[in-house]
């Protein structure tokens, strides 16, 4: 099992940055029980990787571990859907008492002659991890006697919280794949996406923005990617991190052994995605290009500010309370302010101090940082800011719903994509529909009964 101190120690995280030499030196706070209650480390391992499309990926543990992980996000893909067919070895007590190795190998072999994939992911979980079963040498084997890699991650929930289970994905990632393979061929203009996982199709609404600007994605980490483009996505010229802290160490990585530079950047909102764009072609260093993005933003933002005009009047002065975690909590208000709504709260939680000055300065005097209120402040919140409107992840839903608080789900389950300008229009569009619904209002009235 490898070893887990690094991964308290990403040179690479604001937060660490932050701390003085003291606290840095104690790392990241360790997993404490029941910190895997939010999703655990094999959790996190698997919503990262399952959007590789084309690879197998089993799940080595009891029914209930795939059971419980089984397309838990909204990610699409346009080949096949291997990632949403939920293999698993199926352990049971007969294993616990003999071991389920054999039974781990049996399973990859019946998997590749059977699907024929490019790759087999296998996923270590609590039981055969306190069991002993020893993933690597078995997907050592079987990937010798199958000719094709067989990629082992362990990440057994124990571990820790699903956090660490997307870096422990990253570092699969890095160890066993990215750089395994050269690519067909290169272009200045070659670049990869690191933790964008083509959400409710978010991937294909900035990949038409790319292609005008003749900006070539050699992989995206993981949203619809193919096996083989992650393993040759060590030539690209620059890494992206999308809106998330989790692969910020496989970017800090690549680009120590690669040397491919990397930024943090946001494709929610008109602003966040023109500076974006702006950055990727500075990155690039083709001043052409930079001309050619500046013209393509003028043009793109004209059109979308021109569409969004009738949205607005309708959104106008909404107060909306967003809950959501880390970069997004900036980069969404950002977004909801374009819309003409005032953010009279955020979530700060897992924020630098970085992107709270940020958020701090987005809000402004209406609105205040929040810091992962439980139902009970959730609902005080409602009354006290006046929300009219609430965005934030499923598990907050049912507690707006029962104060007949409109509600949009920004996180992975969410069935609607809001990237780039385009995303800008959906956003409206579904903010409208749940702020305008009649059901609240006649949630409100007496029954006629
Ligand atoms: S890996 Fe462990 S914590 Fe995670 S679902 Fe399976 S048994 Fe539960």
């Amino acid at each position: 099992m490898r070893d887990l101190k690094d991964f308290f120690f990403e040179p690479a995280c604001g937060l660490n940055r932050e701390k003085d030499k003291k606290e840095r030196e104690k790392g990241c706070s360790r997993p404490k029980p029941g910190s895997a209650s939010g999703g655990c480390a094999f959790d996190g391992a698997q919503i990262t990787l399952l959007p590789i499309a084309d690879a197998v990926h089993i799940v080595h543990g009891p029914i209930a571990c795939a059971g419980n992980s089984w397309d838990n996000r909204g990610t699409r893909s346009s080949i096949s859907d291997y990632y949403r067919m939920g293999f698993t070895t199926d352990i049971s007590e007969i294993d616990v008492v003999y071991g389920g190795e054999g039974k781990l190998y049996e399973a990859i072999r019946e998997a590749v002659e059977k699907y024929k994939p490019p790759a087999v992911f296998v996923y270590q979980t609590c039981v055969p991890a306190m069991i002993g079963d020893d993933i690597v040498s078995v997907c050592k084997k079987a990937s010798q006697d199958l000719g094709i890699p067989v990629i082992p991650v362990e990440s057994p929930g124990f571990v820790g919280s699903k956090n660490l289970g997307n870096k422990l994905a990253g570092d699969a990632l890095f160890r066993y794949v990215i750089g395994t393979k050269e690519p067909e061929y290169t272009t200045p203009y070659d670049i990869n996406l690191l933790g964008e996982y083509n959400i409710a199709g978010e991937l294909w609404q900035v990949l038409p923005l790319f292609q005008e600007l003749g900006i070539r994605l050699l992989a995206c980490i993981t949203g619809d990617s193919r096996y083989q483009d992650i393993a040759s996505c060590h030539r690209a010229k620059v890494n992206m991190v999308v809106c998330s802290k989790a692969l910020l160490s496989l970017a800090r990585k690549m680009e120590e052994k690669y040397g491919v530079p990397y930024f943090e950047g946001s494709f929610y909102g008109i602003e966040n995605t023109s500076n974006t764009l702006r950055n990727i072609a500075r990155l690039l260093g083709d001043k052409e290009l930079m001309e050619r993005t500046e013209r393509l933003i003028a043009l793109k933002e004209e059109e979308v500010k021109k569409k969004l005009e009738p949205y607005i009047e309708k959104l106008k002065g909404k107060r909306v309370l967003i809950n959501t975690g880390g970069v997004k909590s900036w980069s969404m208000v950002s977004q909801v302010k374009e819309l003409g709504m005032i953010v009279v709260g955020t979530s700060s939680k897992k924020s630098t101090s970085e992107d709270k000055k940020r958020m701090l300065e987005l809000v402004g005097d209406e609105g205040m940082l929040i810091d992962e209120p439980n139902p009970k402040e959730l609902v005080r919140l409602f009354k006290d800011l006046k929300v009219d409107v609430l965005m934030a992840g499923g598990r907050s839903k049912f507690v707006a719903l029962k104060e007949y608080i409109p509600f949009l789900d920004t996180n992975q389950e969410r069935m609607k994509p809001y990237a780039g300008y385009e995303g800008m229009l959906v956003l409206a569009e579904e903010l409208i529909r749940t702020l305008y619904s009649p059901v609240f209002e006649l949630c409100k009235e007496e029954s006629p009964w």
